[in-house]
C-alpha cells in the first residue's frame, strides 16, 4: 500500500507520437489527481523521446518519469514491462492507467500480476469515489472506481480494488475527452535508468513491417455507418458513397462486419471504434447497446430504419422511418443536385 496520491499513466508512443489514447489518459488522470489532491506523473518510455515529455505537461502532467533507452525504441513486452514494473515497485503509485490498445492489453497484465495488483480491463468511465465493505464493516475513501459494461454490455459495473494498490485500469481508446493543451504548465522530466537482466533481451526484433491505417473513424467529423438492414455488399456501397460525399468515414455495426460487408477498422462501437463526430448517420442499424456504447456521444444522429419501435430511434435526434435501398439513394441525389 501506498502513502501518495499519484496516479500514473503509462505513455504509448510510435517514433515519437503519443497515442492518442495515452493524451486522453493524462487528461482525465489530471482531474482524477486534481480530486486526491495529489500529482500526474507520465511513464515514457523509448529512445530519443525526449521531446515528447514537454507535450505530456502541456496535457495535464506533473511529472514525466523517462526511460530513454536503445532497447526500448521498438516496443517489446519483457524490457517495457521491466521498466514499468521496477518503477511501480520502488515509487508505489496510487492508480496506473493504461490504454486498452493492444500494446496496453499485452503489458498490463504483466505489470498488475509482478506487482500483484488487481486489473480492470477496457474501463469506459473512472471516477473518484467511497466504498464501504459490508463485510468489513469498513469504508474505503478516495477509491478508483474503475467503470465498463459487463454481461455483454448489459450492465454497467463499477469496480473497486481497496485491498491492492496500484488500482490498475486499462481504458479504451476514445472514451475520455482530451484536453485542451495548456503550453505554460510546467512539470519535472526526471530520467530513469532502466536495469534490464540477460533474459528480458531475449527477444530481437529481425525486421518490422507497417500498414498505415486508411480508416480514421475517430477523428472524422461525419460518419456514415451501415448495419445489418444493408441488405448486401453491393448496397453497402450506398453506405460508401453517401459518405463520400459528406466528405466523411464509413462506419459498421458488427452485423455489418460480420456480413463481410466492410473490414473490421470500421466498426463503432464496445467492441470497435468510440467516436464522437458532428454528424452519425445509422442506416440499417437496431442501435444495440454494444454499437451505442461507441456513438452515442456524436453531436447529431440520424438514424434510418425500417422499424418504428428500433432502439436506435431513442438517441436519434433526426428518424427517419424507411428503407435503407430507398432513403439513402434519395439523400445522395439531393446532395448530387446541390453540388451541382
Ligand atoms: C460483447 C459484445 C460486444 C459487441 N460489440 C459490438 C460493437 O462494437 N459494435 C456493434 O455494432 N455491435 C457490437 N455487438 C453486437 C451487438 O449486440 C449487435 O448484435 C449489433 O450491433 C447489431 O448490428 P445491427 O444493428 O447492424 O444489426 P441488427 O440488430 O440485426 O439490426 C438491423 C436493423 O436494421 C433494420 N432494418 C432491416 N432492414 C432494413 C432496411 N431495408 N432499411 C432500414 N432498416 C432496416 C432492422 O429494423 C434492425 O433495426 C457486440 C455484442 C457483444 C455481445
Amino acid at each position: 500500500m501506498t502513502d501518495n496520491r499519484n496516479v500514473w499513466i503509462f505513455i504509448e508512443q510510435e517514433e515519437g507520437q503519443p497515442a492518442g489514447v495515452s493524451l486522453e489518459l493524462v487528461s482525465k488522470g489530471r482531474e482524477l489527481a486534481d480530486t486526491l489532491g495529489s500529482e500526474v506523473w507520465a511513464v515514457l518510455c523509448g529512445y530519443q523521446v525526449g521531446e515528447l515529455a514537454e507535450t505530456l505537461i502541456h496535457y495535464g502532467a506533473d511529472r514525466v518519469l523517462l526511460a530513454d533507452d536503445p532497447e526500448l525504441e521498438l516496443y517489446r513486452t519483457l524490457p517495457y514491462a521491466r521498466v514499468a514494473i521496477d518503477l511501480v515497485k520502488a515509487r508505489q503509485p496510487y492508480i496506473f492507467l493504461i490504454g486498452a490498445t493492444p500494446v496496453g492489453r499485452d503489458l498490463a497484465p504483466r505489470i498488475a500480476s509482478a506487482v500483484r495488483a488487481g486489473l480492470t480491463a477496457d474501463c469506459t468511465d473512472l471516477q473518484i469515489g467511497d466504498y464501504t465493505s459490508k463485510q468489513e464493516k469498513k469504508t474505503y475513501q478516495d477509491l478508483l472506481y474503475q467503470i465498463r459494461p459487463a454481461f455483454g454490455g448489459n450492465l454497467i459495473a463499477t469496480i473497486v480494488n481497496p485491498h491492492r494498490h496500484p488500482q490498475m485500469a486499462t481504458v479504451r481508446e476514445g472514451v475520455m475527452r482530451r484536453r485542451e493543451p495548456d503550453l505554460s504548465r510546467q512539470g519535472v522530466v526526471e530520467p530513469v535508468e532502466p536495469v534490464f537482466a540477460p533474459s528480458d533481451l531475449a527477444l530481437q526484433v529481425l525486421s518490422r513491417q507497417t500498414r498505415e491505417s486508411t480508416v480514421n473513424l475517430k477523428d472524422s467529423p461525419v460518419i456514415v455507418a451501415g448495419g445489418a438492414g444493408v441488405s448486401s455488399k453491393e448496397e453497402f456501397q450506398l453506405v460508401e458513397d453517401l459518405a463520400n460525399l459528406l466528405g466523411g468515414e464509413v462506419g459498421a455495426s458488427r452485423a455489418a462486419v460480420d456480413a463481410g460487408y466492410i473490414s473490421r477498422e470500421h466498426q463503432v462501437g464496445q467492441t470497435g471504434t468510440t467516436v464522437r463526430p458532428r454528424l452519425y448517420i445509422a442506416a440499417g442499424i437496431s442501435g444495440a447497446v454494444q454499437h451505442r456504447a461507441g456513438m452515442d456521444e456524436s453531436n447529431k444522429i440520424i438514424a434510418i430504419n425500417t422499424d418504428p419501435n428500433a432502439p436506435i430511434f431513442q438517441i436519434a435526434h433526426y428518424k427517419i422511418v424507411g428503407d435503407v435501398a430507398e432513403v439513402l439513394p434519395l439523400l445522395i441525389k439531393a446532395l448530387r443536385e446541390k453540388a451541382k
